[in-house]
């Protein structure tokens, strides 16, 4: 029997997921019982890939590193993801403006509604907790990012999954220092290092294996845990602008695609789809990196001396789906709350907007803690920003399960215009979980 591919599979875990959660909420019960017996599964499987993270980017970017032989080539890998990254995520947040003023989504928003909201959720805990986390962020200086990325004990750095961009500062130092003790005294170091890539990228097949009924638990978890339909459907307007505004990215990326790369861009999709179904079933960006390594590297074809750096790097960095939603969240809250911005407030959200996506988490929610940071640089009162979080916050996870969809293929996208540039864009080479299976059964 022919094997159904993998996208496949998941994409029916997916829809299963989803209707038994709605079956499940008609049930007396149900939905305690999706909490106490279905949640489970996928939170253990979310666990298992971040328990891989941190492992995979060490070995992948220190062996990435030590293949390269010489470190100008790295410098030249790393110019130009940073600022293929800084012109997408412009993009992203210039798409948003220009739907959320078009279409003003906030015109329509009746006043019944905003106190509906406000009663509902400004003084969620959840509301509460992300300005005082935004709070928390604010108040350190301009260079505390660059202060924060050196581990001052790399144990501790990579026992904190929260921790990625000191690992990826650790696996550089050492990776380059690997290569300035020349070929010969590094090989002990790097032999270990490449068998320890090859054993995880192995344990990401294997966990692969569970990635249907994962997203079934996932699913139908997220579904017994949302809010009340009519709430979600007064907001309808906000996020089809959202959600538009995240499609067109994925045109903008298959453009590149296309036109750059020169590959086809529904390949790509497909190749890369395992990786966005499960960034929209996890809302985390973090927990799908493994995933997104093995489907850049050994499906599309992308040397490890690229992808290694450009994928940790930009899951902790670029989100252009994240920025996006919080250009059109800030200027749908002014709209709705009937407060003016003006052109100069606008560029101040580009900016904003592109530092924020910088400094969000690659976790559920994280990206409206940076909105709170957003509105507040354009001048939204501190006794609004509860009422200006309430106005979004129910439509928040769906939209997150989106926009972590568009962060994720902004990454693959742009780890294949890097390496399309420094002609390390090769052939694909499919491992499989049970490629050695026979010699050890
Ligand atoms: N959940 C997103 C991610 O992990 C971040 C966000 O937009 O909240 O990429």
């Amino acid at each position: 029997m022919k094997k159904i591919a993998l996208h496949w599979q998941i994409l029916i875990g997916m829809l299963l997921g989803l209707v038994f959660g709605f079956i499940m909420l008609s049930v007396d019960g149900g939905k305690d019982f999706v909490s106490d017996w279905i949640k489970p599964l996928g939170s253990i499987f979310v666990k298992l890939l971040k328990l891989i993270a941190i492992p995979l980017i060490l070995a992948s970017l220190i062996k990435g590193i030590s293949d390269l032989k010489d470190i100008s080539k790295f410098r030249d890998i790393g110019l130009r993801t940073i600022v293929i990254y800084i012109i997408t995520t412009v993009i992203a947040i210039t798409i948003g403006l220009v739907l959320v003023n078009i279409f003003e989504p906030g015109g329509g928003v009746s006043e019944e509604t905003i106190s509906k909201l406000t009663t509902t959720y400004a003084s969620d805990s959840s509301v509460q907790d992300k300005i005082a986390e935004a709070s928390r962020q604010k108040d350190s200086g301009p260079l505390q990012f660059l202060e924060d990325m050196v581990p001052d004990n790399a144990f501790q750095a990579l026992s904190n999954n929260k921790l990625m961009l000191q690992v990826i500062f650790f696996a550089i130092f050492l990776g380059i220092s690997m290569l300035l003790i020349g070929e010969k005294r590094a090989k002990p170091l790097k032999d270990l290092f490449d068998s320890l890539n090859d054993v995880v990228l192995k344990m990401v097949d294997l966990i692969m294996l569970s990635a249907p009924y994962a997203v079934f638990a996932l699913l139908a978890s997220v579904v017994v845990s949302s809010d009340d339909p009519d709430i979600l459907m007064a907001l309808v307007q906000y996020a089809g602008v959202v959600l538009l505004g995240l499609a067109l990215m994925i045109v903008v990326y298959s453009t590149f695609v296309g036109t750059i790369v020169r590959k086809n861009p529904f390949w790509f999709l497909k190749e890369i789809s395992p990786a966005q179904l499960l960034a929209f079933s996890t809302s985390s960006s973090a927990a799908t990196l493994p995933v997104t390594m093995e489907r850049v590297e050994e499906h599309i074809g992308v040397d490890k001396e690229v992808s290694s750096f450009v994928l940790p790097v930009g899951a902790t960095i670029n989100m252009d789906g994240t920025s996006l939603y919080q250009a059109v969240a800030a200027v749908f809250i002014f709209q709705a709350l009937g407060l003016d911005l003006t052109i100069g407030d606008q560029l101040t959200i580009v900016l904003t907007a592109l530092l924020a996506s910088i400094g969000s988490a690659a976790v559920p929610g994280a990206g409206m803690v940076m909105l709170v940071i957003v509105l507040e640089s354009v001048g939204l009162p501190s006794d609004l920003l509860p009422i200006g979080l309430a106005l979004i916050f129910a439509v928040d996870r769906p939209l997150d399960m989106c926009r972590t969809v568009v962060n994720v293929t902004g990454d693959a996208t742009v780890s294949m215009l890097v390496a399309k540039s420094v002609g390390k864009l090769g052939e694909p080479k499919i491992k499989n979980w049970d490629d050695h299976y026979e010699e050890v059964k």
